[in-house]
C-alpha cells in the first residue's frame, strides 16, 4: 500500500493531505510590497474583535463569508431573485434591494448576475491550498528577502489556522510576518 508521502508530490502537499486545517480568508495578494520586507504574499483572514471606524478592510470584520452588493452596478433585472432560496432579493418601487438579514451567503445568485453587482466575500480554504499559492513565488522571496504575511482582519481570531499556516511556512524556510491589532484573548494570555 502506498503511504501518504508517496501519494503526495511535495512536502507541503503531504501536510495538506494529512491535516486539512481549514480557515476563512477573503483574499490572497501576491507581489505585496508593503506588508513586510521584500516581495511577499499576503493572506487576509476574516474576523476581528475590534470595530475601528478607520478600518481599511471593513469586509474582514465578520468572521463568516458575507454578501457584498454594489448598487451602482445593478441593472434591476431581478434575475437574482429567481434563484435565491431565501427571498433576499426584493423588488421595490425604487428598484432592487438586498435584505442582508435574510441572506445565507450561499453564493447562488452571484452567477445569475451578469452585471457583477454581487460578490461573496470570504471562503473556506485549507492550509495546504494557501501554502500551495504562497509557494508559487518562492523565487521572488529568495531574491528579495520576502515571504508570507498573515493579515486580515485579525489573524489571531483564527489561532489554530494561523498557527498551522506559520508552522507549514517555516517547514519550507519561508520568512513570515503577522499584521495584528493584539486585541484577542489568545494574545492577552501570552
Ligand atoms: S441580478 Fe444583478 S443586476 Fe439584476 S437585479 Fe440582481 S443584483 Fe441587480
Ligand atoms: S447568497 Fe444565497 S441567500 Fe444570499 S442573496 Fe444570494 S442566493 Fe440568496
Amino acid at each position: 500500500m502506498l503511504s501518504l508521502k508517496k501519494l503526495c508530490k511535495s512536502t507541503y502537499l503531504t501536510e495538506r493531505c494529512i491535516k486539512f486545517m481549514k480557515g476563512i480568508i477573503f483574499d490572497i495578494q501576491r507581489c505585496s510590497l508593503h506588508d513586510g520586507p521584500g516581495i511577499r504574499t499576503t493572506v487576509f483572514l476574516k474576523g476581528c474583535p475590534l470595530r475601528c471606524v478607520w478600518c481599511h478592510n471593513p469586509e474582514s470584520i465578520s468572521p463568516r463569508p458575507q454578501m457584498m452588493y454594489d448598487e451602482n452596478k445593478c441593472a434591476g433585472c431581478m434575475k437574482c431573485a429567481n434563484v435565491c432560496p431565501k427571498g433576499a432579493h426584493i423588488q421595490t418601487d425604487n428598484g432592487h434591494r438586498l435584505d442582508y438579514k435574510l441572506c445565507a451567503a450561499c453564493g447562488i445568485c452571484v452567477a445569475a448576475c451578469s452585471n457583477s453587482a454581487l460578490k461573496i466575500i470570504g471562503e473556506e480554504i485549507d492550509s495546504g491550498a494557501v501554502i500551495d499559492i504562497v509557494m508559487r513565488d518562492m523565487a521572488f522571496y529568495r531574491t528579495s528577502g520576502g515571504g508570507m504575511t498573515l493579515s486580515g482582519g485579525e489573524p489571531m481570531t483564527q489561532f489554530d489556522f494561523t498557527f498551522e499556516l506559520l508552522k507549514t511556512a517555516k517547514n519550507h524556510s519561508l520568512h513570515t510576518c503577522i499584521e495584528t491589532c493584539g486585541q484577542t484573548d489568545i494574545v492577552k494570555q501570552l
